[in-house]
């Protein structure tokens, strides 16, 4: 909730802030006088009709009398400019007519007035009635704001709950899925499957010799890596359902729904090729390498009643296979 709202709040409403709109000086001075001793009541007076609606939107009346006749524009006229202008809409409006006639009173009452009150109204009735409309009016701006700022409030609960959303769900040193997301996910991806009976696949992904790598440059140039490393996997995940994550360590994984063992390879081989590009300096296995990445597959179309281990598990072995097998490739049991 900001300032302004809260000062909304605060306003008092028991003052009044009262525009005459009366061709008529006299008229003007007469009620002037009756409410110079009233307490919180401001008041002005606009003796031209065609200065009214200005005048209202800079003073902003708590309520409006209105004077019928006067040269050159009709008061109904104006009751009507004044309901159809959004600043002054539902500023309150009593009639003040020099007689009391059931014709002019059904008129003024369908052009939107509040109220209708034969000139000179006695002083007390005057001051009664402008401290109802001018009190219910400022209860109805009390509960605009209070609308507002509920909203602004609401909206600002749900933008942190996206962020708190995100916070949950990433890894703090490479901005991919953390594992809790990626279990969640293939989880979700496996029923998916299962129900649809497509084919899910995974790859597990590893950095070769990244103990060396951390030994020989320390472990902020190992983030640093494991960063880049990250990118490419993202880079590699071109549909929207594809989740790249940082599986633990040096460990990620990409799932990919919907995707044949044809379709997985590309992927996987493409991204090995692309962290080779990167040719990040490397001594393992020898001087003068490039970081490279092993990358196991598996693709399943899932059983009823089986479990996602079973993806994982075989995605696994695919990269015992490709480690085994000398780095730097993508093993598939
Ligand atoms: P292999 O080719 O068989 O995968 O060998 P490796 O050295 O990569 O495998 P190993 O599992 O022995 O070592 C993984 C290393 O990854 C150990 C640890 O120092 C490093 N590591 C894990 N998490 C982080 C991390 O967040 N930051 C950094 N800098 N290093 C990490
Ligand atoms: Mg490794
Ligand atoms: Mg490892």
């Amino acid at each position: 909730m900001n300032d302004l709202q809260l000062d909304d709040f605060k306003t008092d409403e028991n003052a009044a802030m009262v525009l005459l709109v009366d061709d008529q000086a006299m008229i003007g001075e007469a009620v002037r006088r009756g409410l110079a001793h009233e307490d919180n009541i401001d008041f002005h007076f606009c003796a031209d009709p065609h200065q009214a609606i200005s005048q209202a939107i800079r003073i902003k009346p708590t309520v409006i009398l209105q004077d019928l006749v006067m040269p050159g524009l009709d008061g109904l006229t104006l009751v009507r400019e004044y309901r159809n202008h959004p600043a002054t809409q539902n500023i309150p409006i009593i009639v003040l007519s020099t007689k009391e006639d059931p014709l002019i009173k059904s008129a003024a009452f369908a052009a939107g007035a509040n109220d209708y009150l034969v000139k000179l109204p006695d002083n007390i009735e005057l001051v009664a009635r402008i401290r109802y409309h001018s009190r219910s009016y400022m209860t109805l701006l009390q509960r605009d704001a209070a609308y507002r700022a509920l909203r602004v409030s609401q909206q600002q609960l749900l933008d942190t709950n996206l962020v708190l959303q995100r916070l949950m769900n990433s890894d703090g040193l490479t901005g991919l899925s953390n594992r809790r997301h990626f279990d969640e996910y293939l989880e979700l991806e496996w029923r998916r499957a299962m129900r649809d009976q497509t084919q899910l696949s995974l790859l597990m992904i590893d950095v070769d010799f990244f103990k060396t790598y951390n030994d020989s440059f320390g472990h902020l140039e190992g983030d640093e890596a494991l960063r880049k490393v990250a990118a490419s996997i993202r880079d590699a995940s071109s549909r929207p359902s594809d989740l790249p994550a940082r599986y633990g360590g040096e460990e990620f994984a990409l799932v990919l729904p919907n995707t044949s063992p044809g379709g997985a390879r590309l992927v996987a081989e493409k991204l090995r090729q692309a962290v080779a590009a990167l040719k990040i300096p490397h001594i393992a296995p020898s001087e003068g390498a490039s970081l490279t990445i092993s990358i196991g597959l598996a693709t399943m179309t899932p059983l009823l009643g089986t479990d996602c281990r079973q993806l994982i598990s075989a995605a696994d072995k695919g990269l015992y296979l490709a480690k085994h097998n000398g780095r730097n490739q993508v093993g598939i049991e």
